[in-house]
């Protein structure tokens, strides 16, 4: 590619990145409606009001940051393509909250209001997956993705299958809220801290590369919904994005996250 042409696919990158900003002012009529219809229903107490209101904000404010971050990345600062991920991620965790709590009210006006939020974002999420698409750097067929990295003896890092990302780490330390130290889970919904004595058995399996195995050790000491960046259909790892995860409320509050491999299974990750 010459310069001139490389110059205008450039040109063509920022103006589509540019066009995106009209889905966002979209984005903000329907918020504005939201709000006003949030402000002036009379069953709902001041507090709950102003959290719900917030959400909506969020959702909107989310989006924006992911833009922003995103023409920084178009202009060739690609380290904030996560970062907007992440924003544009957290406005979709928002919108499911936002349509929980829209949903309170049994009125014909609500049906509307959730057609046109999730429409509109909808189209946000398309234009920069589009972009996404288009910035992330390929990962090579012929770079081989470890199924577990074994970064010391104490400590092991399960990468995404698809991308590589970290996406589990098991490690003797402290967790958020230790004393002592113990056997620290962080997966891609949440981490725990499981007891210390159990590390051996783990570490065990983590050797031996046998997801499964640690599935079935989560789902024995942790939770049933066991490795949540586990799909045991494809006995694979994914990170946040390639799972697909969703997080799913009622009436605002957090429910569960559902996940959904590339290959299509679904099943909750977290509850
Ligand atoms: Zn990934
Ligand atoms: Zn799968």
């Amino acid at each position: 590619m010459n310069d001139d042409e490389k110059l205008k696919e450039n040109n063509t990158l920022a103006e589509r990145v540019w066009k995106i900003r009209e889905n966002i002012q979209e984005l903000e009529n329907v918020k504005e409606g939201i709000m006003h219809f949030l402000l002036s229903r009379k069953k709902l107490d001041d507090v709950t009001k102003n959290l719900w209101v917030s959400d909506v904000k969020g959702l909107y404010y989310n989006t924006v940051s992911a833009w922003e971050m995103l023409n920084s990345a178009a202009k060739g600062n690609l380290k904030f393509l996560d970062k907007s991920k992440n924003f544009l991620h957290n406005a979709r965790s928002l919108l499911a909250k936002v349509v929980s709590e829209v949903k309170f009210f049994k009125e014909e006006l609500v049906l509307n209001l959730i057609t046109e939020i999730e429409n509109s974002f909808e189209k946000c999420w398309s234009a920069f997956y589009n972009e996404f698409d288009i910035l992330t750097p390929e990962i090579k067929s012929t770079k081989h993705i470890e199924r577990v990295i074994k970064v010391s003896d104490s400590e092991y890092h399960l990468p995404c299958s698809v991308c590589g990302k970290n996406s589990v780490e098991c490690k003797i330390g402290y967790g958020r809220f230790d004393e002592h130290e113990s056997l620290v889970y962080s997966g891609i919904t949440h981490s725990r801290s499981l007891r210390k004595d159990l590390a051996n058995n783990l570490f065990k399996i983590l050797k031996k590369e046998n997801l499964s195995g640690v599935h079935q050790f989560m789902q024995k000491y942790h939770s049933i919904e066991g490795l949540d960046a586990y799909c045991p259909d494809c006995d694979k790892i994914y990170c946040w994005e390639h799972y697909n995860a969703r997080e799913e409320y009622d009436d605002g509050f957090y429910d569960c996250t559902m996940g959904e491999c590339p290959a299509g299974h679904r099943r909750m990750i977290d509850d």
